[in-house]
């Protein structure tokens, strides 16, 4: 009755949790959910300021599918700022969101039969978008061993004649894995001589507790080719709702191809939110950033000891972004059935491992206030004992 293409497209896990988790509030259940990606803080104060500006000001009209002249010199002025990073206004598009990027880039990219090598754990949406565009994903496993990182032995042996890309988050979403400098260099070794593309995401890169940032395209020249880097302000600047995400690439023409898809599509993203991101990009916000990756640091903290103080759990403590990704494999080597069991009998909404390609783990956000995650963890703890 529908099309193939959608039949094969499964629906958000991490969405569907946090809207069941909202849901079972609304009904007046007592639920605390760590479900959600998204930071608790509301978006500052300074970047509110300006889309308000921008509406009284009549920036209320259709305006360049891949974003207005001023926003895209503010993201070209912050790659090279902040990344090192040299791009031209037509080398950078501006889309609904991260996730709409990524779709825009796989559809323009990705032939049917191409492989792409995602390392699990995942981000949800990575599979199901190349699958969608046609191609066939090829898993490599890491574990808590490796910091959940790819290893350069492990991308050469998942690299065959098809292989059309790799996927790299860093920091990642589920785990908060960094890649270092070194690690980078080393898989940047790995495809030199090659055609494969990088899709390096790098959404949560001020969200760095320990260690540093480096952006994939910096390695060398020969990775700034092949790269295409992938950002947004969803999670900086606590900006989900405003859905702005971009994308930059050397070639040109790949940004024209997406421009195509885009303007025979959504058209441009909203014109209020074009001139608040300027405001998230060009430094006026790092305060507020600042304010928030501390308050994160120290919530990651106190949580990753309470979980590594329970008897059979163990999390690694992520050097970014703002989950936990813990492992109870010990006690339940099916997060599905943990998950379900947990959310029924103490109203606490985590998202299963399997989700991300990793059974045996739960992620936990720690974007929410320490209390909820105090009383969060010592339910978890009681469940437990309780159970296993
Ligand atoms: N990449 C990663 C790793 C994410 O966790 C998210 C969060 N939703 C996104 C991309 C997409 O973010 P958005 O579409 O809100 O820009
Ligand atoms: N990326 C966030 C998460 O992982 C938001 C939900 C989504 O877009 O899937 O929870």
């Amino acid at each position: 009755m529908y099309s193939d293409r959608i039949n094969i497209l499964s629906e958000s896990i991490t969405i569907a949790v946090t809207t069941l988790a909202q849901e079972l509030r609304a009904q007046g259940k007592d639920i605390l959910s760590f479900s959600a990606g998204e930071p608790d803080f509301d978006t500052p104060q300074v970047i509110k300021d300006s889309a308000i500006k921008a509406i009284n000001a009549g920036y209320t009209k259709y305006t360049a599918v891949d974003g207005i002249v001023e926003l895209k010199v503010a993201i070209a002025n912050k790659l090279k700022r902040d990344n090192g990073l040299s791009y031209a206004n037509n080398q950078i598009i501006v889309s609904n969101g991260a996730k709409h990027s990524l779709f825009n880039l796989f559809q323009a990219v990705i032939e049917e039969g191409d492989e792409v090598i995602i390392p699990a754990p995942f981000w949800v949406t990575y599979p199901e978008l190349v699958k969608y565009s046609g191609g066939s994903v090829v898993e490599v496993s890491t574990d808590d061993k490796s910091g959940f990182k790819m290893t350069a032995a492990q991308l050469k042996s998942a690299i065959t004649p098809k292989t059309r890309m790799v996927i790299l988050t860093t920091p990642s979403n589920p785990t908060g894995s960094v890649y270092t400098k070194d690690e980078l260099t080393a898989l940047a070794d790995v495809l030199k001589g090659t055609k494969i593309l990088v899709a390096s995401d790098e959404m949560y890169e001020k969200l760095i507790y320990d260690g540093e940032f480096t952006s994939c395209a910096a390695i060398s020249e020969d990775m700034y080719d092949r790269t295409i880097t992938i950002n947004g302000l969803s999670k900086s600047v606590a900006m989900t709702g405003w859905r702005f995400g971009y994308l930059a690439a050397k070639d040109v023409n790949l940004i024209k191809a997406m421009k195509r898809l885009q303007s025979q599509s959504t058209s441009n993203i909203c014109s209020i939110t074009q001139h608040a991101a300027i405001t998230g990009l060009d430094g006026s916000a790092d305060a507020d950033i600042e304010m928030m990756r501390k308050a994160f640091a120290s919530r990651r903290d106190e949580a990753v000891d309470l979980f590594n103080a329970i008897d059979g759990v163990s999390v690694v403590k992520p050097d970014g972004a703002f989950y936990l990704f813990v492992n109870i494999s010990k006690l339940e080597k099916d997060s599905l059935k943990f998950s379900k069991e947990l959310l029924e009998e103490t109203g606490v909404a985590i998202v299963p491992g399997v989700a991300f390609g990793t059974d045996g783990h739960f992620r936990f956000s720690f974007a929410t206030d320490i209390e909820s995650i105090r009383e969060g963890i010592s339910r978890i703890k009681n469940f437990l004992s309780k159970h296993y």
